[in-house]
């Protein structure tokens, strides 16, 4: 019996993969390697390079490798060129799901577990934020999530499949081992920008808004340690082994900090004092999105490990400086603290 991990050569989908073989499961791979990478992988895990929207690949992969469950990763996840191009977004989030679930359906496979996001909430009225509250999102990303929430829900119903969703807040860090981590050349995110800031490879980072109504200023994200969220992978489906129901969960710790104190982690961690820009408000952001845990910690059989914003940073970084020197021509000079 296997699992299937389609995305497993990405970033959350390689830390699951490695996860799952730990804990002693069969694990095969589908993944187009448009973001991924297949050194990622650990030895013996079979990689299949195509799409997972590609049914006939997907029959076959289940019928040769006897699958039981699928673990769902592989899709678009950069909110602002899904503002640019949202077609892209229904098709390789909402399409290729509903590809994948029918070849799913039509070859028995009753387990489902799917990366959501907690863009399918928008702006929040409260927070921290529960999974009861209303899904407004405000992109076609978080719509392209929620739509796929919403076709596995009702397919799910109709063909008796038992579900996990996993809504993510921010996830950020590395493996603690730092084999793998967040390799995707561009990548946007607040902790992946500050450790490029502190390894030289950036001059600065911008603050993008210093005036909300926050503490000091700056918006608020509850940050999730990447090994963390592999594990409730790894919870849901051991979950959904015992016969448990289809279930929506926000994946967080249920703690917020500041843009300000993650960049503060960030040089703590390196002893770097890269410079700090204080800059406008970007346009979409969301002042403050801390995670309702409550569901998740009662649901599943899942204890982080890494809840600690310093571990994050420092994951991070050691990451970072892993691949920085297999391409050391991106270093500049660094500012010593
Ligand atoms: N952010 C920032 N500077 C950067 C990147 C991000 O100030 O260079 C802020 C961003 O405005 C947001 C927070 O960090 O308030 C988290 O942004 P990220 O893109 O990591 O994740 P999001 O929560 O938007 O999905």
């Amino acid at each position: 019996m296997t699992v299937l991990v389609t995305g497993g050569a990405g970033y959350i989908g390689s830390h699951t993969v490695r996860a799952l073989v730990d804990a002693g499961m069969s694990v095969v791979v589908i993944d187009n390697l448009s973001t991924g990478f297949s050194q990622f992988l650990p030895e013996g895990v079979p990689l299949f390079i195509g799409d997972a929207a590609d049914e006939s690949l997907v029959s076959n992969v289940i019928a040769q490798h006897n699958v039981r469950a699928i673990i769902h990763f592989a899709g678009s996840v950069v909110v602002p060129e899904s503002m640019r191009d949202p077609l892209a977004y229904y098709r390789n989030n909402t399409m290729t799901t509903r590809n994948l679930l029918n070849a799913a359906v039509k070859c028995n496979v009753s387990r489902f577990i799917f990366s959501s996001t907690a863009a399918v909430y928008g702006n929040p009225d409260r927070t921290p934020v529960s999974e009861e509250a209303p899904t407004r999102p405000m992109s076609p990303y978080g719509s392209s999530k929620l739509m796929t929430e919403i076709m596995l829900h009702d397919v799910a119903t109709a063909h008796g499949m038992n579900y996990v969703v996993l809504r993510y807040f921010n996830v950020a860090g590395a493996d603690p081992q730092a084999r793998i981590g967040l390799a995707t050349v561009g990548a946007t995110h607040l902790l992946k920008i500050a450790v490029e800031a502190a390894t030289g490879q950036r001059a600065k980072i911008d603050v993008f808004g210093t005036d909300y109504p926050t503490a000091d200023g700056s918006c608020i994200r509850d940050f999730i340690h990447v090994t963390d969220l592999a594990q409730a992978h790894v919870a849901a489906l051991k979950y959904l082994d015992r016969g448990g129901h289809s279930a929506t969960l926000n994946c967080g710790y249920g703690r917020g900090y500041s843009v300000l104190e993650t960049i503060e982690a960030v040089r703590r961690a390196s002893g770097r004092n890269f410079a700090v820009a204080y800059a406008d408000r970007r346009p979409g952001d969301i002042m403050t999105m801390i995670a309702d845990t409550t569901r998740i910690r009662s649901t599943l059989d899942w204890t982080p490990q890494y809840d600690s914003l310093d571990t994050i940073a420092r994951h991070a970084l050691a990451w970072e400086e892993k691949l920085l020197s297999q391409r050391p021509d991106q270093a500049l000079a660094a500012v010593p603290a």
